[in-house]
């Protein structure tokens, strides 16, 4: 029997396992990928731990910024070849048949298939994509650092477009991590005027760093929103929350222009509470927003094989996911990990 490596979710409480499973092969529509780099999502921080409210079957391979080479085809594929370097996603597919697929909202699809979660994912030497929404990696990119646009950049460019906002306007980005510094660059790259919060001084560097004109810590300010209505003249047009923190949820909505949008991004498993007062004579919406669509996903791509985006990123081994995880949980990475798996 052939066999891969891979890092297997087999309890919610105890660290990942490094070993050996059978090597999947491919079905009608799919394609089984040599994976060479894959970005670590806290996604999959708060999959293995069995964070929310619909827990993956154990065993799982989490993973969705996976990216690799195609290797085999199964029957009816048509969109790929092997060779073709291919990535992974949380949308790994949907039905394609129901009201939210026919009408270009797959991420909604009821049936949709969630890349390490419902099906393994990119934490292993090899994966299989569906050759319908896998998606293509532009030629003459670097296939490192195109990983975390894979969920990061995908989820921020359509949260950033949820926002409604326009060039000029104030846009506040909650959380400076994997995605919220690759948020500055897309909010940079349309046009945005940055705000970055975060209450980690070292993450408000980056911010910078990517393009933040105006940054507040939260940690250390009695009221971050006060604040932030302050230096930018009356409160930010749009707001982004990419925050793990429950807290951040209320600051974003509270720091809000009249008529602003916030989309909420960060899946903390918690609530918060929201001013019905203020949000009806404001005109406030609150908006979840969930990834991005294959359309959003070769958007998301455009710009960076375009140059327009450079995630901060650190290599490292598979072996070493569970160190990785625990950085993840205390605040401890910089931009994003991406697993070199050559
Ligand atoms: P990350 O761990 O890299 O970053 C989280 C950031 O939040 C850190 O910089 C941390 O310092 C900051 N933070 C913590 N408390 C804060 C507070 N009170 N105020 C401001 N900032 C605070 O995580 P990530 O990989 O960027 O993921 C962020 C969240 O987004 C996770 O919950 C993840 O599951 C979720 N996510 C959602 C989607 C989606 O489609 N909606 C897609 C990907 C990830
Ligand atoms: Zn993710
Ligand atoms: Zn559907």
């Amino acid at each position: 029997m052939n066999t891969m490596k891979a890092a297997l979710v087999q309890s919610f409480t105890e660290p990942l396992v490094i070993g050996d499973v059978p090597l999947p092969s491919p079905g009608p529509f799919q394609a089984l990928v040599r994976v060479r780099y894959s970005g670590v999502c806290h996604t999959d921080l708060h999959a293995a731990h069995g964070d929310w409210p619909v827990r993956p079957t154990l065993p799982f391979v989490p993973g969705h910024e996976g990216v690799g080479t195609v290797i085999e085809i199964g029957d009816q594929v048509t969109r790929l070849k092997v060779g073709d370097t291919v990535g992974n996603a949380w949308l790994w597919s949907a039905c394609g048949d129901c009201e939210y697929c026919q009408t270009s909202w797959e991420t909604l699809c009821p049936d949709q298939v969630n890349g390490g979660y419902s099906v393994d994912g990119s934490f292993g030497t090899h994966m299989l994509v569906d050759s319908r929404y896998a998606p293509i990696i532009p030629a003459g990119v670097d296939v490192a650092a195109v990983g975390p646009i894979l969920c990061a950049g995908v989820t921020v460019y359509k949260g950033l477009k949820m926002t409604d906002t326009q060039p000029g306007d104030w846009l506040l980005i909650s959380g400076i991590g994997g995605l919220g510094h690759i948020a500055v660059e897309y909010a940079r790259a349309m046009g945005r005027r940055v705000v970055a919060i975060d209450i980690d001084d070292a993450k408000l560097d980056l911010a910078v760093q990517h393009g933040a004109e105006v940054t507040v810590n939260a940690a250390s300010v009695e009221d971050p929103a006060a604040e932030i209505i302050e230096r930018t003249g009356g409160g930010v047009h749009g707001a982004l929350v990419t925050a793990v923190n429950a807290h951040a949820f209320p600051q974003a909505v509270g720091s809000l222009r009249r008529g602003g949008t916030v989309s909420l991004v960060g899946l903390p498993p918690e609530k918060f509470p929201l001013d019905i007062f203020t949000t009806v004579l404001f005109g406030l919406t609150v908006r979840g927003s969930i990834v991005g669509t294959r359309r959003d996903m070769t958007e998301a791509l455009d710009f960076f094989a375009r140059g327009l985006i450079h995630p901060t990123y650190k290599l490292r081994h598979l072996d070493e996911i569970n160190d990785i995880f625990t950085d993840m949980s205390a605040g401890d990475i910089s931009g994003r990990i991406v697993l070199d798996l050559n």
